[in-house]
């Protein structure tokens, strides 16, 4: 189901909401479908002295299906279940938050205004603008002795419409818009697109709607030149091969009956705008509506490896720092979960990573917590805390192998990946994990048997990447990179391995908890 949250309407999709007809299998089919795993080699074989010399002194990434055990593997496959049930209803950075409020109230979360003052054991939380959420496990111990903390962005590459986005061309109608994040442009084409918005109105009240989810909505498109009359366009670089202004979005065709008007086209779907959704074309100016891959999260395989979805980067990351959260065992240390936004534009905004508003939030615990706000003993907070940055990173494509160190790259299906540090050329923006915190998180994932390895994001003059470790570095905690391996980032289908969705919820888990 979509959310309904009371204070705004919503107009869920252009036809009534039916039950998904993705039914996940059971248990017992999942037991099934893993049966040969019971199959087991003799484990007091003698090895040979090359071997053991082999097993005594290599360090060996397994992939997860020679490690895991079958009961192991189930539940793995059933987490990645509940995670694309999560993945299929957040598509916006706004739909993770009701969607992560929703799960965190359900396990007894309240809002940290609601509270007068914190002690162990309590769970709150709070929504950022409704575009970040920040939760927190209140532990027994002083603030002053830091946080364990979770931080990932739940913002995705998407299509934003532009504040005056619609007009008419040859007898059909469009919307233009202007791209978010870091995309292959000509990925975009061609493809069932849904629109997500919310509209404030003159009037002061909120619509948020979706189109194009349900099966029997509408969807939209962004046209491309057909291969027949595509000699110039295929000389051009990929850069260019679609153009920014040239994402117009499809959306209509049908005149007005009037025919003494201009703009008979746009008029129309101004008019369906007005009688189904009660917007205006002065309503757009000021909205939020975004275009994203409209469907369903999907298995990648014969074997059901995969999840093949929109929005992997960084909701696969966000999704087990929620569930980390919500399960967690309250303990000596507080555990804490950030979900910022904009980090695919640079973690800036009173939304974004850098903001004042998540330090705010752990402010806020302090003084409640504490009784009282004392800035050395909060900036001592900040410097004691553990964090795990949690992103995406690269998962090795044997399609693609020239743009990365094959000795030094994550695979799929290897478990969660820590990742020393991001950046491209000579480490340029890069936090830096040092030696120190990058062996305590291993050993204490090895510890809690958590499978984990680790790679660069690509070829040192290839590129690169960062994410939101650098920002809370800053303010002097120890953190480090850590997440799943994808294929396809920042494609409308991304793709991940479940066994690694499953190695990073453990990772968290252990590592919030025990931190
Ligand atoms: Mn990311
Ligand atoms: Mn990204």
């Amino acid at each position: 189901m979509f959310y309904q949250d009371n204070s705004v309407e919503n107009n869920v999709g252009e036809t009534e909401k039916k039950e998904s007809n993705i039914t996940a299998p059971t248990v017992n089919e999942l037991s099934q479908m893993f049966q040969d795993m019971e199959v087991s080699e003799d484990e007091n074989k003698e090895l040979s002295p090359g071997k053991a010399l082999e097993e005594k002194l290599q360090n060996k990434s397994q992939h997860l299906f020679d490690v895991y055990d079958k009961e192991t593997t189930i539940s793995a496959f059933s987490f990645a279940e509940d995670y694309r049930i999560f993945l299929d209803k957040s598509k916006t950075e706004r739909e993770v938050v009701l969607n992560g409020i929703d799960l965190l109230k359900n396990v007894g979360f309240v809002d940290i205004a609601d509270k007068e003052t914190l002690t162990a054991g309590d769970r709150v939380y709070k929504s950022i603008r409704g575009k970040g959420l920040v939760a927190a496990v209140v532990g027994e111990a002083s603030i002053k002795d830091g946080f364990n903390i979770l931080g990932a962005h739940l913002d995705s590459p998407r299509l934003d419409i532009k504040p005056n986005p619609l007009y008419e061309e040859g007898e059909m109608t469009f919307l233009k818009t202007h791209y978010y994040g870091g995309i292959k442009k000509y990925q975009w084409t061609t493809i069932p697109l849904a629109l997500h918005g919310t509209v404030v109105r003159k009037d002061g009240t909120t619509l948020n709607f979706t189109v194009g989810e349900d099966e029997n909505d509408p969807v939209f498109a962004l046209t491309d030149l057909l291969i027949h009359l595509g000699k110039d366009q295929m000389q051009k670089t990929a850069a260019k091969v679609v153009e920014g202004e040239e994402m117009n979005i499809l959306v209509g065709s049908r005149p007005v009956p009037h025919k003494d008007v201009s703009n008979r086209f746009k008029l129309a779907i101004l008019q369906i705008l007005k009688e189904r959704y009660d917007i205006s074309e002065r309503d757009l100016l000021s909205a939020e509506i975004s275009a994203v891959p409209a469907g369903k999260t999907r298995d990648l395989g014969f074997d059901r490896s995969f999840l093949a979805g929109y929005g992997h980067d960084d909701r696969v990351c966000a999704y087990p720092a929620v569930r980390a959260i919500a399960t967690m065992q309250p303990g000596e240390k507080t555990g804490l979960m950030l979900l910022t936004d904009k980090e695919e534009v640079g973690s800036q905004g009173n939304t974004g990573a850098q903001s004042q508003s998540y330090e705010n939030f752990m402010m806020e615990i302090y003084v409640k917590k504490e009784g009282a706000y004392d800035v050395l003993g909060f900036h001592q907070a900040l410097e004691n805390s553990s964090m795990l940055s949690t992103d995406v990173t690269v998962g090795f494509d044997p399609n693609f192998p020239s743009t990365v160190d094959p000795k030094n790259v994550c695979y799929m299906g290897h478990g969660v990946a820590l990742t020393k540090y991001t950046g491209h050329g000579g480490k340029g923006g890069a936090n830096d994990a040092s030696a120190e915190f990058f062996s305590k998180v291993a050993h204490l994932l090895d510890e809690h048997k958590v499978p984990w390895q680790t790679g660069e994001l690509g070829k040192v003059d290839q590129g690169g990447g960062g994410t939101i470790a650098l920002y809370y570095a800053n303010r002097g905690m120890q953190v480090i990179d850590s997440g799943v391996p994808v294929l396809n980032m920042h494609a409308p289908g991304e793709v991940i391995h479940k066994l690694d969705l499953y190695s990073t919820y453990q990772a968290y888990k252990a590592f919030i908890e025990n931190m």
